[in-house]
């Protein structure tokens, strides 16, 4: 495993040589491993209802925001959409408020779902190993759950009521859904949260290694979003900028050849569209981050969870990646 000092010297290498070496070697793995091709997904946001305090998120339980939870009818409405422009791999989030999207609404959810994707993940609050193994016999295939940051006590500072303030339940998250059956996790950092970035990043990659270890039949991703402003919310970041964000990927994928490693559409577009060749193996598109954003008229006043940076249609991006020469994946799992 690399040592603390060994990312912390990468980081810091100013050497353009250095990097692109680094690149090389990264898009020569990711060739290796994934061929050319991209997953895509779109995310669907469900209920923006939280009973916890992060700082950092326009849904928390303090915010005086209007909120909104759709009805079966609603995600029927919402998920047809996104399957008509030939999704078929859905990410469905909440906030996290147990009370009010508890299990038994996640699995209508899913089995509205179900009417249209061959793979569904939830971005939701973390549950007990029973409760995933309950979610995969709905039809539930990943989870995505981030630590956010692994510094204890940036964790306590930035998480300050509700379940996610228990660093340790949410570690254990990942194991636990693993426990369920669940047979996609990806998990991840905040990049911008914790002020010792080289810390960080060591501490995701023992997780990952630990899950790896201890779960092995598991496919694993990672994610590095970067922290976004929120709506009347000034917040103080350990900004990241664009050449650390692509050691990031290069690192990870030279420490994790196999692993899939995600891109959000909270990256600007020409960032995107660069980094795909470096180690990026799936992305997400044409993603509206409010509750009914794409299609319902009520819930229009709202302020969603970040703002989109890359706001190219499904369409587009399909384009895009045809015309760079990669194969766009829609599903690679189906329930037999
Ligand atoms: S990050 Fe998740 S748990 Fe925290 S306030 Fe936002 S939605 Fe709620």
């Amino acid at each position: 495993m690399i040592t603390l000092s060994e990312i912390n010297s990468l980081l810091s290498n100013p050497d353009p040589l250095f990097l692109e070496n680094l690149a090389q070697r990264s898009a020569q793995l990711t060739r290796q491993y994934f061929g050319r091709t991209i997953a895509l997904y779109a995310p669907v946001y469900i209920s923006n209802f939280c009973s916890s305090y992060c700082t950092y998120c326009g849904f928390h339980s303090h915010n005086k925001i209007k909120r909104f939870k759709l009805t079966a009818n609603e995600m029927d409405q919402e998920m047809q959409h996104l399957a008509k422009q030939g999704i078929e791999n859905i990410l469905i989030l909440t906030g996290e408020s147990y009370n009010v999207t508890p299990l038994s609404y996640l699995k209508e959810a899913v089995e509205v779902a179900k009417n249209y994707f061959p793979s569904i993940s939830l971005e939701v609050h973390p549950m007990e190993a029973a409760e995933y193994k309950k979610l995969f016999e709905t039809g539930v295939d990943g989870i995505t759950v981030y630590q956010e940051t692994y510094d204890r006590k940036r964790y306590s500072e930035v998480h300050i009521a509700g379940i996610k303030a228990d660093y340790d339940f949410r570690y254990g998250t990942p194991q636990r859904a693993a426990q369920g059956g669940i047979r996609s996790i990806s998990i991840g950092i905040l990049l911008g949260l914790a002020e010792n970035l080289a810390q960080d990043l060591l501490a995701l990659y023992e997780h990952l290694r630990f899950m790896e270890k201890n779960y092995p039949g598991v496919e694993y991703s990672v994610s590095f979003p970067r922290l976004r402003e929120i709506k009347g919310k000034v917040f103080s970041r350990c900004d990241v900028d664009d050449m650390t964000f692509v050691k990031i990927i290069c690192l990870t994928r030279t420490l994790f050849p196999r692993v899939g490693i995600n891109l959000s559409t909270r990256e600007e577009a020409h960032l995107r569209d660069h980094i795909l060749e470096l180690g990026i193996t799936k992305m997400s598109a044409g993603s509206n981050t409010s509750v009914g954003g794409y299609t319902l008229k009520e819930t229009e006043d709202q302020d969603p969870q970040f703002d989109v940076s890359d706001h190219r249609s499904i369409a587009d991006v399909i384009k895009l990646l045809k015309s760079k020469n990669f194969d766009p994946v829609f599903t690679d799992w189906r329930r037999i």
